[in-house]
């Protein structure tokens, strides 16, 4: 009775998401070698996760629980076709960038937990550190499909997901059946190969990996694949049949400056700007630097960019004092490849303090040469 009561409550209440109940339940060894590689994979490009970060069971979250309340909050506010257009723009997820939808997200997970402390529970978000998609997969909110995110009926995979503990005796859904069928859509979509296991993705083939979370350069063979993905790369998701015709979620605003940003003004962005227009998102918190946007604003501007950007990216060449933004930038004037293109990388090939910068500049010169 509580569980199809909080269920109603929370369709009715808080904008009708995804929604299930899963167990506390500890993983299989399965799921927690799972969880242990991925760690080891995503330590090599990040300081945010380390090798052997303990996998915690869920018990471990909160004394005394005894379900968690998976919640999916719409998270589609529209697709915009028309991207990268002239100029070029990228995208960056509303939901990292724009506090309103945190906001929006958190009033409603607080919603839920003063329903179960009215019943005489406790519920306490666990915001990090827990594996969401396993969760949800549990929880019966979505499924797996083959792109390796979870879709939920009807709400497809554009989902904010939450996780609520509780300690309120709820009963836990029957994990749903594959929705995917004989559908291999987002693996023929996807730029890089990333998908070809169905229902996993190789993570260090995945253009929003590379884009939001590798803190070196980007490796040679994926950046001309990054087209004009500067930061997430939502090419399998926007393929998937399932997330036609979605509801659009209105509700929070999409500020268009934060979301589809022009590409050429971030490759020399200062640390005035960024901060003004990422300090204290979720975006700013993933990539860490702005040096890491600069990169893959270069090398979005690359693949493009026009004879127009030439000067930013000789710019970013004569003024930037990171390597990595150096290099990018030699190997976006190499694709650009205009005759002053390759005049400033001569110039540079010579003086630029950096041997990775260097090393960049020769590969620009040797493909411009083959080309
Ligand atoms: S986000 Fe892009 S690169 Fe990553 S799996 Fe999807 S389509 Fe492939
Ligand atoms: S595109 Fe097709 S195979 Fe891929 S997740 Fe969607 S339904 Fe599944």
């Amino acid at each position: 009775m509580l569980t199809e009561d909080l269920k109603t409550f929370i369709r009715e209440n808080c904008g009708n998401p995804a929604l299930g109940i899963a167990s506390i339940d500890d993983f299989t060894p399965q799921e927690i070698r799972d969880m242990e590689q991925g760690n080891q994979t995503m330590a090599a490009y990040t300081p945010l996760i380390s090798a052997d970060m303990p996998v915690l069971n869920p018990r471990e979250f909160m004394d005394g629980g005894r379900a968690i309340i998976m919640v999916g909050y719409n998270a589609f506010f529209g697709r915009d076709h028309a991207l990268p257009g002239k100029p070029p723009h990228g995208e960056i997820i509303n939901a990292f960038v724009n506090q309103e939808c945190v906001d929006y997200n958190a009033a409603r997970n607080d919603t839920i937990i003063a329903f179960l402390e009215k019943h005489g529970y406790s519920g306490m978000l666990v915001p990090a550190g827990i594996p969401q998609k396993i969760l949800a997969a549990r929880a019966g909110l979505g499924r797996y499909g083959k792109n390796a995110l979870i879709q939920a009926p009807e709400k497809g995979s554009w989902l904010s997901l939450y996780a609520i503990f509780t300690d309120a005796p709820l009963e836990p859904e029957t994990p749903l059946t594959d929705m995917c069928g004989d559908c291999e859509q987002c693996k023929k979509a996807c730029p890089t190969g990333a998908l070809n296991v169905p229902y996993t993705c190789d993570i260090e083939r995945c253009l929003t990996m590379q884009a939001m979370y590798n803190k070196g350069p980007i490796p040679l063979e994926l950046r001309e694949k990054m087209g004009s993905c500067i930061a997430e790369c939502c090419i399998c998701m926007d393929a998937c049949p399932r997330n036609k015709n979605l509801a659009v979620n209105t509700a929070v605003s999409m500020p268009l400056h934060l979301v589809h940003p022009e590409i050429a003004p971030l490759v020399n962005i200062t640390d005035a700007e960024f901060d003004r227009l990422f300090g204290g998102t979720f975006f700013e918190f993933l990539i860490m630097e702005k040096k890491y946007l600069q990169r893959n604003a270069a090398i979005a501007l690359g693949n493009h960019g026009g004879p127009e950007h030439v000067p930013v990216l000789i710019e970013a060449l004569e003024t930037q004092e990171d390597e990595l933004v150096r290099g990018a930038a030699a190997w976006a004037l190499g694709k650009i490849a205009t005759p002053d293109a390759r005049s400033i990388l001569e110039k540079f090939l010579k003086q630029d303090p950096s041997e990775s910068v260097r090393s960049e500049i020769q590969g620009a010169l040797d493909r411009m040469k083959k080309h």
